[in-house]
């Protein structure tokens, strides 16, 4: 059985939305392929007829500072975000929740706009990204647009992308003093793929307070969660115990937990994310210090 009849190899971001317009119906990005080819193969995904693939295009595998915030391509693919000394200094918690995306093979090949655009409620990368405020160019044929990340997720494995749209790449305010971030997950012993729970946290923080704070979660929701209570819960508040603990309090409260039969109980997951946002706390807090 063949699961694609054609296969496009557009060299700029115009051809690779013009292809995805006119070839003939139904045709779809490839980047990777670490998702899509697994979800072809296994019948998750309706056969399609075009596959356009991204990798060739040069404008994809940017990764640089621009307008003054850091833009980081589609293409790019997760082992060069957690080796780039740029990410690592303006967005922590994404060189962390990249760095644990699979092993190192699907990290050469995985991208980051491929983990975004599959538009899992866990995805590690997402969930990194999230918390940082990010903002992704969408290119079509009608020209770009920019869309803050959580509004491209419209339900499990959905993205609020129109067929003929790509994700051109992502920006990321710069990191200024007194800012930190961090990310943590729990997975399976021999889990592949999703974690169990993972947990993503900005901050700022001016003397012993924090000034603003920005919490993602997943999975804790149909699409990647953001605890805009909980953020805004520790905001103006001192980083101490009392302070954590009501945070805690605060996330359990308006997260949505559920029981997943291959991966963990909702039950087990309200334990896990209490210990998670405390570890995440103290190492965005201890990143804020940091110049
Ligand atoms: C062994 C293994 C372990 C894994 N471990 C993890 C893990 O620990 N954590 C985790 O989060 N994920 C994990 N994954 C999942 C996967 O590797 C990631 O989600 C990866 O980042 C997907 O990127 P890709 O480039 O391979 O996407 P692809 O498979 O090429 O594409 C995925 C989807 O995104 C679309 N797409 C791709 N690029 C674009 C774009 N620029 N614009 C619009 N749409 C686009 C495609 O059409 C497709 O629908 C694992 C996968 C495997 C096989």
């Amino acid at each position: 059985m063949t699961l694609w009849k054609e296969y496009l190899h557009p060299q700029s971001v115009q051809q690779a939305v013009e292809a995805l317009a006119f070839s003939p119906a139904p045709a779809i990005p490839i980047a990777g392929g670490t998702d899509l080819m697994l979800d072809l193969q296994q019948g998750h995904h309706p056969p399609v007829h075009t596959l356009v693939d991204l990798t060739g295009i040069p404008e994809l595998q940017a990764l640089e500072i621009r307008n003054e915030r850091l833009f980081i391509g589609a293409g790019v693919p997760h082992h060069r975000i957690v080796e780039s000394s740029l990410v690592r200094q303006h967005a922590a918690s994404l060189v962390e929740s990249c760095g644990l995306i699979g092993g190192p093979q699907v990290r050469n090949a995985a991208t980051l706009g491929g983990n975004v655009a599959h538009a899992l409620p866990a995805a590690d990368g997402t969930i990194g990204l999230l918390a940082l405020n990010a903002e992704a160019e969408i290119a079509s044929l009608a020209g770009r647009r920019l869309l803050p990340l959580h509004e491209l997720f419209a339900g499990p494995g959905k993205s609020t992308l129109a067929h003929d749209e790509i994700i051109v790449g992502f920006y990321i305010p710069l990191r200024k003093p007194g800012q930190g971030s961090a990310f943590c997950r729990v997975m399976r012993a021999q889990g592949i793929a999703l974690p169990i729970l993972n947990l993503a946290v900005w901050l700022e923080r001016q003397d012993e307070i924090i000034r603003a704070a920005r919490i993602a979660v997943g999975p804790a929701g149909p699409t990647p969660f953001r605890a805009l209570q909980t953020s805004a819960y520790l905001t103006g508040k001192p980083f101490c115990e009392e302070t954590i603990l009501g945070a805690q309090q605060a996330l359990l409260a308006e997260a949505q937990f559920r029981t997943s039969p291959a991966r963990a109980t909702a039950e087990y997951r309200r334990k896990l994310v209490v210990v998670l946002l405390k570890t995440a706390l103290l190492s965005a807090w201890h990143r804020a210090s940091e110049q």
